[in-house]
């Protein structure tokens, strides 16, 4: 069997839902198929609006009624191609109202985080659920799953960690339906032991597919992307941007750690474990190759520049004339940790501990109660692989360089804005 994962760029309207609807058909419909999608276009981005008012005592309706407006408007011009019915548009409407009254429910739940995932999980069900229609009306031998029946994670809001032992058992009882059956389920979204829906962090879509391809030790899978596959820059900022025909596990996982956004960082070491390929590939040309991840050498000459945006520079310094001492920076680090934030960076020296991180306000907030520290906002950090005879192509005169880090074959720079 194989997994497709469609995100959201893939499903922004009703010709890219048909276009779809088409790769499943021919590229899936010999096989045995599960199909993960995202919630549609930037539905995620606009119910996080929606929960900024509804935190602030705002209106928030009006922003449900434009997210509703949006996926209705798809569905009207998918229904004027047949491939939509008025009661796929019952369902639509009852899961909007289910959204409602969640909403109200919630409202005076305290703890933002999890509420947060109760409600931004929608667009997930939502998109599977006009996804899965499109396809009932196309006569494809079909189901439904509800992904959070069987991804089981802890309570970490929005960042769930994923209880791997019983979410392989209980993925394991979809063996037999997909024997007759595609199944289409959700990314980004898994619930706990006490029946509460999580997240599995922003972007989480494609680690979901690695969970089930794992678990149902899939003969590959692939990621439908809006670009050619796994460049080895963003095409947007840098002119040489080349495809990567082949990497191994362990170059792709490096290129998504340093901030490549092609695929989600989680989603290369439960495939590398299982021995599972990864293609990436263009849903607007999925006859062409895309890029093949697999258990492959490494290329000596890996080239790559690679941008992780929305960072933020820590500078934080002993409170006496002490140096700073190890049980220091392992105490911040574990605080890190404790708040589910990334550290992509450290460097200490005498009297100070820089921590590169994301740039998450509530939990630099919930770090600097017990630690004191400086931020410098607006941070980019630029890595560079195997980039010496390309010449300076980051254009460090635009911003302030806060670190330099070079070894032959390996620099990175920390640029503030
Ligand atoms: N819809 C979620 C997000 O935008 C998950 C995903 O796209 O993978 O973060
Ligand atoms: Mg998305």
């Amino acid at each position: 069997m194989k997994v497709f994962k469609f995100g959201g760029a893939s499903l922004k309207d009703a010709e890219n839902i048909l276009n779809v609807v088409n790769i499943i058909q021919n590229f899936g419909e010999k096989q045995k198929l599960l199909v993960v999608v995202s919630a549609i276009g930037k539905t995620t981005n606009a119910i996080e609006d929606v929960l900024k008012k509804y935190w602030n005592n705002e209106n928030y309706e009006q922003n449900v009624e434009i997210l509703e407006k949006y996926h209705f408007d798809i569905a009207y011009d998918l229904m004027k191609k047949e491939a939509f019915n008025q009661e796929d548009i019952e369902e639509l409407k009852d899961t909007f109202l289910a959204l409602r009254l969640d909403l109200q429910h919630w409202h005076k739940h305290s703890h933002k985080e999890m509420v947060y995932d109760q409600i931004v999980s929608y667009g997930e069900i939502i998109s599977s659920k006009i996804v899965f229609a499109v396809l009932k009306n196309k006569n494809m031998p079909l189901d439904w799953l509800d992904a959070r029946k069987v991804i089981r994670t802890d309570a970490t809001w929005r960042e769930g960690r994923v209880d791997w032992e019983q979410t392989l058992r209980n993925i394991q009882y979809l063996r037999p339906v997909l024997q007759e059956k595609i199944i289409i389920t959700q990314g980004f979204i898994g619930r706990t032991a006490e029946g509460h829906t999580t997240t599995l962090g922003r972007e989480g879509s494609d680690y979901t597919g690695a969970i089930f391809s794992a678990a149902l030790s899939a003969e590959n899978q692939t990621i439908w992307k809006d670009v050619a596959g796994v460049l080895n820059a963003d095409p947007k900022q840098f002119a040489f941007a080349t495809l990567f025909d082949k990497l191994s596990y362990e170059e792709s996982a490096s290129l998504t750690y340093y901030g490549a956004s092609v695929i989600h960082p989680k989603t290369i070491a439960p495939l590398r474990q299982a021995g599972i390929p990864l293609l990436v590939k263009s849903f607007l040309q999925p006859q062409n190759k895309g890029t093949y991840i697999g258990e492959i050498p490494n290329q000596d000459d890996l080239k790559a520049v690679i941008l992780k945006e929305k960072q933020v520079w820590l500078a934080f310094r002993p409170t006496t004339w002490q140096y700073l001492r190890e049980e220091e920076v392992a105490d911040i680090l574990t605080a890190c940790s404790g708040l589910a934030l990334k550290v992509n960076l450290i460097c200490k020296g005498a009297f100070i501990l820089n921590i590169l991180t994301e740039d998450r306000p509530e939990k630099l907030s919930l770090l600097a109660n017990r630690f004191s520290f400086q931020q410098e906002k607006n941070c980019i950090l630029v890595t560079k692989m195997g980039m010496q005879d390309f010449g300076d192509l980051w254009n460090k005169s635009k911003g302030k360089v806060l670190l330099e880090l070079k070894e032959p074959d390996f620099q990175q720079f920390v640029v503030q804005f």
